[in-house]
């Protein structure tokens, strides 16, 4: 029988290993936000404790909607940046946030009412540049002091302190921030694990009659979204609610805002739930002139996911291709700076030509789904550039990423027989 041996070296590299995995945390990072019907904002503090903290914290904030800046020490304005440098070892900033926000339309996509309140934590608690000593690690947490009839549903696992504490993941970053929507009050949600997903749907007491459908249609879903986007968040909140919210879909990390009055599929054999829910699991955002390609990947898959998970015919798929082809010539170009309507349905057959030429080249070895994998990988921003340099990596010269582009303006050509998806 073989014995299989470690090294003295491997076995002091595994216990290093170990011990850092185990490390505590050098500081400790709270959220905490008191928000209660009868204020119309959030008491926010933002505490920091532990011997070595960060330098340094620049807040970069909306003046109408963080307001009342105060710490004992360290604190300086300058226009909408709030500069801190926190005095350790426990040190506090404090501010108050607008939690309603009405858009043009009227309708709200943050509100606030006598029984609940609908918003997002990346607003809650503004974008923070941080000066922090290189390995400096930080447990963060957010929390939240409500009523006493209320509850909180975040994007995140909750600590073992209350419902309503939550420890804060944010991969990548120096200092770990909340994001994703929120919903606090009088709720009703429904949770479900879904493909390894902690999935959970959530709306205000009194609108939750479709959370189970909806949880339904991400466990059919998810499964075919994450075989596209392996990284996939472990955790999904989607928050729904009707009048006077935002009429649509928002999505957020982690999470996303969908109005009850949407439908799951709509009547074009699209789904904007879907549609969101790209957005979620690639995590990605346009760089100059290309937010087409987000929304048209995310427009391509809210048809092509139902498809693919037996939710419509190939027949209905081809028609639904068919639409997009003669809806996106109404647009003149992909390159604007906010990609929506033909625009989008444009990128969105555009996605399709790339998938079909890229299966040609290569026998159906690979397709679109290992452009938007590769696309998605880092989260970050993405670019024509980046997108070529991956067609290229997968296909070599025979498929011409300029040439697609170009063919949009020809019509009719649809570039493929009807099965060939
Ligand atoms: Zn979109």
């Amino acid at each position: 029988m073989a014995t299989r041996l470690y090294s003295p070296l491997l076995l002091a590299l595994l216990l290093v290993v170990t011990a850092a995995s185990a490390r505590a945390a050098d500081y400790e990072l709270l959220y905490h936000a008191a928000v209660s019907p009868d204020s119309e904002v959030a008491r926010v503090e933002i505490r920091l404790r532990g011997e070595r903290l960060p330098r340094k914290l620049m807040l970069h904030l909306n003046p109408d909607r963080h307001l009342a800046l105060h710490s004992d020490a360290g604190l300086t304005l300058a226009g909408d940046t709030a500069t801190w440098e926190p005095q350790g070892p426990d040190a506090s900033l404090h501010y108050e946030f607008v939690i309603s926000e009405k858009k043009s339309s009227g309708r709200y996509d943050s509100l606030l009412t006598d029984d609940w309140a609908i918003l997002r934590s990346d607003k809650l608690i503004p974008p923070i540049t941080a000066t922090v000593a290189k390995g400096l690690t930080a447990s963060a947490e957010l929390q939240f002091e409500l009523p006493e009839n209320w509850s909180s549903a975040a994007p995140y696992a909750n600590t073992s302190k209350s419902s309503n504490h939550y420890q804060i993941v944010d991969p990548g970053r120096r200092l770990p921030r909340p994001k994703g929507w929120l919903i606090l009050g009088n709720i009703s949600s429904r949770q479900d694990s879904i493909d390894g997903v902690d999935v959970r749907v959530a709306a205000p007491a009194g609108q939750g009659e479709r959370l189970q459908d909806t949880l339904a249609f991400l466990a059919w879903t998810i499964p075919d979204v994450k075989a596209v986007f392996p990284g996939f968040p472990e955790h999904l909140l989607v928050v729904t609610a009707g009048k006077p919210m935002w009429r649509g879909g928002l999505s957020g990390t982690r999470s996303l805002f969908m109005h009850s009055d949407r439908p799951l599929i709509s009547g074009n054999r699209t789904s904007s739930m879907i549609h969101e829910l790209i957005h979620v699991a690639a995590g990605i955002n346009g760089g100059k002139d290309a937010d087409w390609i987000v929304e048209g990947l995310a427009e391509y898959y809210a048809a092509n996911i139902l498809w693919r998970s037996g939710a419509v015919s190939d027949l209905r798929y081809q028609q639904v291709l068919d639409w997009k082809e003669t809806w996106g010539r109404k647009a003149d170009t992909l390159f604007v700076k906010r990609s929506s309507g033909p625009v989008t349905a444009r990128a969105a057959v555009f996605m399709h030509r790339l998938h079909l030429a890229l299966q040609e080249a290569s026998d159906g070895a690979v397709g679109l789904d290992e452009v938007a994998r590769e696309l998605a990988r880092d989260r970050g921003r993405v670019s024509l550039f980046q997108l070529k340099q991956i067609v290229q990596k997968l296909a070599g010269d025979s498929v011409d990423v300029d040439a697609i582009i170009a063919g949009l303006e020809r019509g009719g050509s649809r570039g493929g027989s009807g099965h060939a998806f």
